[in-house]
């Protein structure tokens, strides 16, 4: 289960608002569960109207971020500014953390994003439960 506040969504929200017609992604840091730390990042991607992926020396200096400060990675962020909120086939293809959640936030009814989180093990995506707190 991941917990993800309020506020955090939100701001996840916006990140995909703002990179719509791309594909925003980032990185959430955390304990037992619980998300920390919000870490936006950039896509690099050819296609990022399909694709992510992110700048590598960003992500380095994430992982020395959430290292520095003791947290684990537990999520994987991205949004489908056109698709469907579930795991895309490259998405499935190119996932690389069996133990972290991977969040997708559709855009396909830009007024009203879906966010679903998923584990992605062995090829095969599978619904994880997000809860949102508000404190
Ligand atoms: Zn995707």
């Amino acid at each position: 289960m991941l917990l993800l506040q309020e506020d955090m969504l939100q701001f996840v929200l916006a990140q995909a608002r703002d990179s719509y017609p791309y594909e925003a992604c980032g990185l959430l840091g955390g304990s037992d569960g619980r998300v920390l730390k919000v870490q936006p990042m950039r896509n690099i991607a050819d296609d990022p109207r399909t694709r992510y992926v992110m700048d590598p020396e960003e992500l380095l200096a994430a992982f020395q971020d959430f290292e520095a400060n003791d947290w684990d990675l537990l999520a994987i962020y991205h949004s489908h500014p056109a698709g469907p909120s579930h795991p895309s086939e490259t998405d499935i293809a190119e996932s690389y953390y069996p133990d972290v959640v991977y969040l997708i936030i559709s855009l396909a009814v830009r007024h009203a994003p879906k966010v679903t989180a998923w584990t992605i093990r062995d090829g095969q995506a599978s619904p994880a439960v997000l809860q949102v707190i508000t404190s």
